[in-house]
């Protein structure tokens, strides 16, 4: 494997500070997508070692809520340190288990990191408040207090900043974690695990679970079960996300979710189109198609449509296909054999209802989980794709004909993640972004994620925001004293 300095390789869970072989047979393989290169075996934990990592990170948690939010800063400013120095060996581990290329790890370990400095500071600022009071005796304040044990479970296609954007700021709040990461890419959260230790975190803050797809049913219903968990942080599918908030609701557990989406992408006549165009490709084919945010229908007035799809489909066929780890390869593989069938099958929904293909529109003929990335016109309301996520590096156009269709046509959906609108009317721009159904808009811009600005949905994209001050509030209950001076 080219994963850089072995150093940061575990083929271990980790639970209150003991780094815990498989035992006998329980074990799972974690793959390269690009070459199908075995990687690592894995301890495939199940319900007992969930309830003993719980314990874990009960045991060590009055103490972690001991230290004041300035040493928790400075181990948390300590372990973004060593996540930065270590950016070559954890970009190579990235692209190994999840395929993305190099550049864009190497550009997730920064944004990823961007979080640990930035709550490491974030932490010192969770103040409370005081009131006025509506009796003349009365003195009454708000503390802002730690949770408590917070479980993480996060997805694939940010193996490393989906821990960080959660654990950064539960650690900041004097929290404690159980995360779990995604049976694909545990072996960038494992290394992450090695450099907290480093940076002096103490043993039991962090845990991590790891396991086989199959036994991910038993780690959640057990995180949601326990009653020592007080919060459970999610990222991931729709599908999962309201099962496991179903799964918390008699323990009536904190929230928060950060879900699937299906963002829409708008460009107006007026838009710059060269413009308009870089911003598509990154927002469209970043991670080929595999993130949150990716723009997942295009609609294109019909003023600017046929220059927009030429320029769009004449720079999508100059990407380069390949393993991640290939200096100049743009788009990397799909994660497994079952996202390569389902994009295959929104494509194929979609050409038999009459979209054309501009470029691409099948799997690459050499073989492995890469499909050619697509541009398609003549899309309608009726197809698959305007309803469901891609996942993959396939641009659908719609063409409209004004903003109120443009908006109609955008907010037709149950999910309410990212929007990003190009126009170069300021009013307009204003107009459809307070009108779209969205958590977050990017406008005349296709990137829109840092670790200050909130990240999160609305509709079934989810419930609560990552980053920014917002961030460290999910992590944090309100508590009220009501004080009698008289
Ligand atoms: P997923 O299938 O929902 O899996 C996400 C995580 O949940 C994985 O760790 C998975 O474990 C675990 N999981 C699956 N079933 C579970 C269960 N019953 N109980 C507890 N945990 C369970 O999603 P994915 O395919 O990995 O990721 C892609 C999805 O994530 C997309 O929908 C994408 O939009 C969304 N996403 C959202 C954001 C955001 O910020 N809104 C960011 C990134 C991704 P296994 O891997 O072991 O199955």
């Amino acid at each position: 494997m080219q994963a850089g300095n072995t150093d940061l390789l575990r083929s271990a869970c980790l639970i209150g500070g003991d780094w815990l072989p498989a035992q006998g047979d329980k074990v799972f393989a974690v793959h390269n997508p690009a070459s199908g290169q075995l990687l690592a075996q894995l301890p495939d934990c199940g319900a007992a070692e969930t309830r003993q990592a719980i314990a874990a990170a009960a045991l060590a948690w009055p103490a972690w809520r001991q230290r004041t939010a300035h040493e928790r800063g400075a181990l948390l400013k300590r372990w973004h340190a060593l996540i930065l120095a270590a950016t070559d060996d954890l970009a190579a581990l990235i692209t190994a288990e999840c395929g993305k290329p190099l550049a864009e790890a190497r550009a997730e370990v920064a944004y990823g990191a961007s979080f640990v400095e930035w709550f490491a500071e974030e932490g010192k600022r969770a103040y409370g408040e005081t009131i006025p009071s509506p009796q003349p005796a009365r003195r009454l304040l708000t503390l802002r207090q730690p949770v408590g044990v917070c479980a993480v479970i996060t997805p694939w296609n940010f193996p490393l900043a989906m821990i960080t954007r959660k654990l950064a700021p539960a650690l900041a709040a004097s929290c404690v974690v159980v995360a779990k990461p995604a049976e694909q890419t545990p072996l960038t959260a494992l290394a992450l695990a090695v450099l907290a230790e480093r940076a002096g975190i103490p043993a039991g803050v962090i845990n991590v679970v790891t396991g086989s797809a199959a036994s991910a049913v038993a780690i959640g219903q057990t995180l949601c079960d326990d009653p020592r968990v007080r919060k459970l942080s999610f990222t991931g599918s729709t599908e999962v996300g309201r099962r496991l908030m179903a799964q918390c609701a008699p323990s009536i557990k904190k929230l928060s979710l950060e879900l699937g989406g299906n963002a829409p992408f708008i460009v107006f006549d007026d838009a710059d189109l060269d413009a308009a165009v870089e911003g598509a490709l990154l927002a469209k084919f970043r991670n080929a198609g595999q993130t949150c945010v990716c723009a997942n229908r295009l609609y294109v007035q019909q003023g600017i449509h046929d220059r927009f799809v030429a320029r769009l489909a004449e720079r999508v066929q100059a990407f380069k296909l390949g393993d991640g780890a290939a200096p100049d390869t743009a788009i990397g593989p799909l994660i497994d054999a079952a996202a390569l069938s389902k994009v295959e099958a929104l494509v194929a929904d979609a050409v038999a209802a009459g979209a054309r293909v501009l470029s691409g529109g099948q799997r690459r003929a050499e073989g492995g989980n890469f499909y050619l990335p697509t541009v398609l016109t003549g899309m309608t309301r009726a197809m698959r794709i305007a309803r469901e996520e891609i996942f993959g590096p396939v641009a659908p156009v719609f063409r409209f004909a004004d903003e109120a269709e443009a908006l109609t046509q955008a907010n037709d959906s149950e999910y309410g993640l990212a929007a990003y609108v190009y126009t170069r009317d300021l009013n307009r721009a204003l107009r459809v972004a307070e009108a779209l159904e969205t958590g977050m808009v990017g406008i005349n811009t296709g990137i829109i994620s840092n670790e200050v600005a909130p990240f999160g949905g609305i509709k079934q994209s989810g419930i609560g925001r990552e980053g920014s001050r917002h961030g460290l509030d999910e992590y944090l209950e309100i508590k009220y004293l009501c004080i009698d001076a008289g």
